[in-house]
């Protein structure tokens, strides 16, 4: 795991909770600093920031201020300084990247064990587990997939900090128990199973649910003057 020095915190040091929502678009600055900085781009402001983010600059001004100073007043911000902010940020180091193993690799596990985009970068798939004796010994792209009582042995050998689970929502919570225990240690899981899991204060369970997004669009098509977009037109 990147060392705690690598982690800025936040300005006041009171330790206040930061909404989830500014986390979130904190990634979202930090994918679009990222293009302009592709396209050769040098500096920007809080208004070019807001215009391809779709919300505001004041927004913008007051997701950043959580974390800071950035820029110079009128002169906006230089690029690749606020890209480095970010990543230092929100942990995103390319030299110090987060280990993440797998579990479970049925139709879900096996597509993002194959996504281009987890391989290097920010973070690196370290291993991968399944339970079925028929897929323990696969490969899918350089890894190997180890049976689950390997998973003290791999963890500890790949420096593995943060869990997928790709299982069953029977058998997460199972699976949840292992990543989590002494043996193995990860401290963050995000979670694909439809499930809700119970883990220590000290670890943190990010949930990904695409229905649950279906059902918030449906919802939200239905009943289009009850979305909260207050904080966007600020
Ligand atoms: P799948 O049945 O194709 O694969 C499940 C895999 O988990 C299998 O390889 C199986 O051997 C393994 N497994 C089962 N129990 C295990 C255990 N105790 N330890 C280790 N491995 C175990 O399932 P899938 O279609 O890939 O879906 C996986 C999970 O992802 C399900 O919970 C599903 O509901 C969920 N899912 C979530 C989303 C989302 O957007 N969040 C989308 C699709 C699927």
């Amino acid at each position: 795991m990147p060392p705690a020095k690598t982690r800025k915190p936040p300005k006041d040091d009171s330790h206040a909770p930061i909404p989830s929502a500014t986390v979130s678009r904190m990634v979202t600055y930090l994918r679009i600093l990222t293009k302009l900085e592709g396209e050769g781009v040098n500096r920007t402001s809080s208004e070019v920031l807001a215009e391809q983010a779709r919300v505001s600059a004041f927004q913008v001004r007051k997701d950043l201020a959580y974390f800071g100073r950035f820029g110079v007043r009128g002169m906006g911000y230089t690029v690749l300084t606020l890209r480095r902010e970010l990543e230092y940020i929100l942990g995103m180091t390319e030299n110090n990247p987060w280990n993440v193993g797998l579990v479970g690799l049925g139709r879900l596990g096996q597509a993002i064990a194959d996504f281009p985009g987890i391989v290097g970068g920010y973070f690196h798939l370290v291993a991968l587990f399944d339970h079925d004796e028929r897929k323990v010994g696969q490969t899918f792209g350089d890894l190997r997939v180890s049976a689950m009582d390997e998973l003290p042995v791999v963890a500890e050998r790949t420096q593995m900090n943060i869990g997928i689970i790709c299982v069953p929502a029977e058998a997460a919570q199972g699976v949840a128990d292992q990543l989590v225990g002494p043996a193995v240690k990860v401290k963050g899981i995000l979670n694909f199973a439809p499930t809700t899991l119970h883990v220590p204060d000290n670890v943190i369970v990010e949930p990904v649910d695409f229905l649950a997004g279906m059902k918030r669009l449906a919802f939200y098509i239905l009943n289009p003057n009850l979305k909260d977009t207050k904080e966007e037109k600020k």
